[in-house]
């Protein structure tokens, strides 16, 4: 079962100290840690330890977080025959600097994902053929989430577009969209709002239905995720795990779902077993460290039944 994820590559340098420094000042960091990271790498890594035999498309430098990055996907077993190595931008980094309370503070730079055009997709149009469903998040060019959904939809592929991070999104990019699987948070950016109230949600997503989704999925953190459609919306409960950090948690729930689906899951199932997915990543710190294998969520959700 095949499964294309087009997306992006950062390393993540996570620097840990008791507070951010001010404006012109230094202070002396606690802890160091150099990840690989970025929302489409951390997706295609939770489809790969799911069992799914993923084709990444995507663009690193060519540096040493760059060759570390495709070492690191062919570790996971992950197909990186189309990850472009990019001559002149520098690999995607995310410098997260926590403080001992845990506030976070990121900048990331995205150098090659900037550079992942609509030609880097069609050049691996040979990927989609045979594939079940195309997962896309947004820390790519808005044209070329565009350029892959659309050969997504040439090919028959499922398309899965997590909105995330979230921006205003073009009027027509919705129609090449089956699933959306936006937070509370990217539920109300795309929908033009600064923030949602919970009671909000089930018309925010409706709405999004009439722009092309046949399915608005909302994750709802410690609380499930909603499944809209036009025949109504179904709860799926989260599971109940000891959260450590929720870094990632989206992103297991992302890959997830796509395998799921690709797999032949209905809607309903394939969402019990992405939340089963996304609580498992909360109980372990980091980002990749958490993604769960399959076995996992497989006895997490016969201990629930
Ligand atoms: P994001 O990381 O994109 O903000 P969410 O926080 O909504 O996404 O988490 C994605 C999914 O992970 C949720 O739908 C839920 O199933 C699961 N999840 C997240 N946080 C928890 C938690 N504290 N306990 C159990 N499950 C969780």
């Amino acid at each position: 079962m095949k499964l294309v994820v087009v997306g992006s590559a950062n390393m993540d340098l996570v620097v840990q100290t008791e507070r951010a420094p001010r404006a012109g000042e230094t202070v002396v960091g606690e802890g160091f840690t150099l990840a690989p990271g970025g929302k489409g790498a951390n997706q295609a890594v939770a489809a790969a330890r799911l069992g799914a035999e993923v084709v990444f498309i995507a663009r690193v430098g060519d540096d040493d977080f760059g060759k570390r990055n495709l070492e690191n996907y062919r570790r996971e077993g992950i197909d990186t025959s189309h990850v472009a190595v990019d001559p002149e931008a520098p690999s995607g980094v995310a410098l997260i600097v926590v403080e001992r309370g845990g506030e976070n503070r990121i900048v990331v730079v995205p150098g090659a994902n900037g550079r992942l055009d609509p030609n880097d997709v069609t050049r691996a149009r040979s990927a989609f053929a045979g594939a079940a469903a195309l997962l896309v998040q947004l820390e790519v060019p808005l044209a070329t989430v565009e350029a892959a959904l659309r050969l997504g939809r040439e090919h028959g592929l499922r398309t899965i577009l997590n909105p995330a991070p979230a921006c205003p999104l073009p009027e027509g990019l919705l129609r090449s969209v089956d699933i959306l699987t936006p937070n509370e948070t990217e539920l109300a950016r795309i929908t033009g709002r600064e923030t949602a109230d919970p009671g909000e949600i089930p018309a925010l997503a409706r709405g999004l239905l009439a722009r092309g989704p046949e399915h608005v999925i909302v994750t709802l953190g410690e609380n499930g995720a909603l499944i809209v459609s036009r025949e109504g919306e179904v709860h799926v409960p989260s599971f109940p795990v000891e959260a450590v950090d929720t870094t990632a948690a989206g992103d297991a729930f992302n890959g997830a779902l796509a395998v799921a689906l690709a797999e032949g899951m209905d809607m309903e199932r394939a969402v019990r077993f992405a939340c089963a997915a996304g609580a498992l990543a909360t109980t372990v710190l980091g980002a990749q460290p958490s993604l769960p294998r399959r076995d996992r969520v497989e006895s997490l959700l016969r201990g629930a039944r």
